[in-house]
């Protein structure tokens, strides 16, 4: 009989590898399907929403229902539908996450003098003109947010710029922080992830591979947590992390010992 009746799962570094399977990470996944836990899988992607991950690891043999996925834009979404609906945003970000925004029914502006909320994100077309933009989106008292804090991306190619890189810029221009990032590890994240398992935190095992992300925002919780060293943490790394797990898994294949 198992402590846990949930379990939040990263995605990249967790259980995929660009578009390879981790070793291991179907045997998890099984095992925590046989233990009779709701699995969540929660990638910090801004560009992606929930049926991208169902389509991905169905080739796997694995059946993900919508419902079973969250990502930083499905949060920040959601976010801003229950707090900003109405309000004009203005998005430094990927078209995909753009149309995610409107497929919540937001308002999305691409003149940066109306904007009431700005939403920094990762952005490949990132220019001296949309840092510009930003600048005057941002002046005055514009609610300005992120939709996640990864300064750089894992890809095949080797790592490339995040949305917390294209954040920094921001804040530098307009001199001060977002009021809020809305991925993971931030409480809205844990609340939204929370609130689609219906199970209380001290119940949920949170695995994933990012110290400051997944494992932050599983400790802040009060959630058991595991990192496993399948993605950008490595065992040296632990030695003087600021963040600690609770538990250390070589991949997620291991998680079945959590469970006895
Ligand atoms: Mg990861």
């Amino acid at each position: 009989m198992t402590a846990f009746e949930a379990a939040i799962l990263d995605v990249d570094g967790t259980i995929v590898r660009g578009e390879e399977l981790i070793p291991g990470a179907i045997d998890g996944l099984r095992a925590l399907e046989n233990a009779g836990i709701d699995r969540l899988l929660f990638s910090n992607n801004p560009t992606r929403g929930a049926a991208h991950y169902g389509a991905k690891l169905e080739p796997h043999g694995l059946d993900i229902a919508s419902e079973s996925v969250l990502t930083s834009a499905l949060v920040s979404a959601e976010y801003l539908q229950a707090n900003h609906a109405g309000e004009s945003i203005f998005l430094v970000g990927d078209d995909r996450l753009r149309a995610i925004l409107e497929n919540h029914d937001l308002t999305v502006t691409d003149d940066p003098d109306e904007s009431d909320v700005v939403l920094g994100s990762f952005d490949r077309e990132f220019s001296y003109g949309t840092i510009w933009e930003s600048l005057r989106a941002l002046e005055g008292d514009t609610q300005f947010y992120g939709t996640d804090p990864d300064v750089t991306i894992p890809t095949d190619e080797g790592e490339i710029p995040g949305s917390g890189t294209i954040l920094a810029a921001m804040e530098a221009v307009a001199g001060r922080e977002p009021d809020s990032i809305l991925g993971k590890p931030s409480k809205m994240a844990a609340e939204t992830a929370i609130s689609r398992l219906e199970t209380p935190p001290e119940r949920t095992l949170v695995v994933g591979d990012r110290l400051n992300t997944d494992i932050e925002l599983g400790n802040r919780a009060g959630m058991t947590t595991a990192a496993v060293l399948t993605g950008v943490t490595e065992r040296g790394d632990l030695e003087d992390a600021a963040v600690e797990p609770d538990y250390v898994l070589e991949s997620l294949g291991e998680v079945g010992e959590l469970l006895e």
